[in-house]
């Protein structure tokens, strides 16, 4: 990898005015602040540094440079942001970086020929008529709604591969890229066949990969229902929401997206007007999905089978989806069997489900309920056994407390005795790693402690690190190395500043300190709290000197014994050296 092409690119590329075009963002200190457009905020956390070039957000963590936020935010892939980039920046990307790109645009193009050619068939071709009468009359889908959605048909035998072989003369080794092909003994075999297809895009509407679905005089029973392309380097099942090209612009304006299983549940529901709804194909909602629709809005609302709620992949992409901070609800409709039957049943209906969405966790433990008896005593235990990890998974407290008194009075029982049943719940899952919590602990609190010492004297005084005491403090080998590093600069250099320094760094320092020069609580810290941080430093290792002394106490080793108190000894006098001075 051109490794120097993608410095000139990110040299030439001012983030702030990349992320500005997205992002109202506005000064604060040395740094710009905005609203975080990857989690639901009200009060900025979000910071972008025209020094380092990167982004940081200090709600939902999410950080990186110009290629991570279009990748993170547009939905591109690294070598799609290149492209956009070096052709922003005027850049012109040598052939191996070019080639790599140009692969996966030819998957992207021969999906969509594919895709023009099957919807060429279905609407205009005899070979089509059948799939045509089926989605027209059994599903009632209008020309409008098929255009739009490019919905087609791929008829039985090699129709597509002649197509594409034959006809369009495409190599093959291209062809097989995009998983249209199946290769057999004595040939090349059709993919689909006997399906309604449904080309899946991406948000920017590239062709990534397609959908079929059985039409029903071919369906034996045998064969899957629904079959997608296989994982190609253009299509990641996990990753892709189906309609989202065409729907994303309605789920922004809406702040709210509405998920179905199937394609055709979208499609039913876009055509009676309900536009800001995504399919994801299945009813798992991924974690990779639900941060894609986090982005869009800040509401979410399922309206899926409800067979999802016993899904542990399912509820672990609402549990990401509720940590970005979205409020995520549940539509119920029960007098139909999906949305496309509701849509077309009773549009009216549906759209009042859609409204008295239930919450999440009101949904998940209400089932809970409804399915079990608890009015025996074993019936209580047995629902107490389904809804105490429920519970635990809901990270905020004050969220968590209504549903524990939800409970509580449903059951019958004090709030006590459910706060009690989900801390043992919890401590049983953790009780492993308790042992090394304390360690663990201490260990976090002084890399908090040198990150926050190290960041001070480089915003104010860098040459300071270096003084024979300060140096020793920081035991962290990423500080350690980033001080050799200061050390090196200021050789060469006689004022230290921040962006020439990054940009010589390392790349595998660079992160991490790009990490301690970036917070939010930066612009408040002053020279003068650097003393209070020795101190505290100083004070974890008498700490931990003093528990290394009391377990010495019971060996015999008067050699390791002897060297740990003169280590004692030794802090203590460098203690009180800086608690005096
Ligand atoms: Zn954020």
């Amino acid at each position: 990898m051109a490794r120097d092409q993608i410095g000139e690119i990110k040299e030439k590329i001012d983030i702030v005015a990349l992320i500005s075009s997205y992002v109202s963002l506005t000064k604060a200190g040395r740094h710009y602040k905005g609203l975080c457009p990857f989690h639901s905020e009200k009060t900025p956390s979000f910071i972008v540094s025209a020094e380092l070039q990167i982004f940081k957000c200090f709600g939902c963590g999410e950080s990186g440079d110009v290629f991570s936020f279009l990748e993170k935010y547009e939905g591109m892939e690294f070598y799609e942001a290149l492209k956009f980039l070096a052709e922003k920046a005027g850049v012109k990307l040598e052939r191996r970086e070019a080639g790599i790109v140009s692969d996966k645009e030819k998957v992207y193009k021969i999906n969509e020929l594919a895709s023009k050619f099957y919807q060429f068939l279905l609407l205009n071709h005899p070979v089509g008529k059948k799939a045509l009468a089926y989605l027209t009359e059994k599903r009632e889908i209008n020309e409008k709604s098929l255009k739009t959605f490019m919905v087609g048909f791929a008829p039985q035998g090699r129709v597509l591969s002649e197509f594409l072989i034959k006809r369009k003369k495409l190599d093959v080794s291209d062809i097989e890229k995009t998983g249209l092909l199946i290769s057999g003994r004595s040939g090349f075999f059709d993919r689909f066949g006997g399906r309604v297809i449904f080309p899946i895009n991406d948000l920017r509407g590239n062709f990534i990969g397609l959908s079929g679905r059985i039409l029903p005089e071919y369906d034996n029973g045998r064969m899957g229902k629904y079959i997608n392309s296989p994982e190609t380097i253009a299509y990641h099942k996990s990753s892709s929401l189906y309609g989202v090209n065409i729907t994303k612009n309605d789920i922004r304006k809406a702040k709210c997206a509405i998920v179905t299983e199937g394609e055709l549940d979208l499609i039913s529901l876009w055509q009676r007007g309900i536009t800001n709804v995504v399919a994801i194909k299945g009813s798992a909602l991924t974690v990779e999905q639900g941060k894609i629709l986090a982005r869009m809005g800040n509401e979410v609302i399922l309206a899926l089978d409800s067979d999802w709620a016993g899904n542990e992949a399912a509820m672990r992409g609402i549990k990401a989806i509720t940590e970005t901070g979205v409020d995520i609800k549940v539509a119920r409709f029960s007098k139909y069997k999906d949305p496309d039957e509701a849509a077309r049943g009773d549009i009216a209906y549906f759209k009042r489900s859609l409204t008295k969405a239930y919450g999440v966790w009101d949904f998940v433990i209400g089932l809970a309920f409804e399915s079990t008896e608890f009015q025996s005593g074993s019936g209580k235990s047995k629902l107490s056994r389904k809804i105490v990890p429920i519970l635990s998974e809901i990270s905020d407290k004050i969220v968590q407390d209504h549903y524990v008194r939800k409970v509580s009075e449903k059951l019958g029982v004090s709030e006590e005795s459910v706060f009690e049943q989900i801390e043992n719940y919890e401590k049983s899952k953790t009780v492993k790693s308790i042992e090394n919590t304390t360690k663990k602990e201490v260990e976090e609190m002084r890399d908090i402690l040198e990150r926050r010492l190290l960041r001070i004297y480089i915003n104010h005084d860098p040459k300071l690190i270096l003084t024979g005491d300060i140096r020793e403090l920081f035991k962290k080998p990423l500080h350690i190395q980033i001080i050799g590093e200061i050390e090196g600069y200021l050789k060469k250099n006689k004022k230290f500043e921040i962006m020439p320094f990054s940009r010589n760094l390392p790349t595998e320092l660079f992160e991490g300190f790009s990490n301690i020069i970036l917070t939010a609580s930066a612009e408040k810290e002053s020279l003068k709290d650097s003393k209070s941080i020795v101190l505290e430093i100083v004070k974890l290792e008498l700490r931990d000197l003093q528990k290394l002394i009391s377990k010495l106490e019971k060996t015999d080793d008067e050699k390791v014994k002897s060297e740990a108190l003169e280590k004692y000894a030794l802090l203590t006098k460098k203690y009180s050296a800086l608690d005096l001075g």
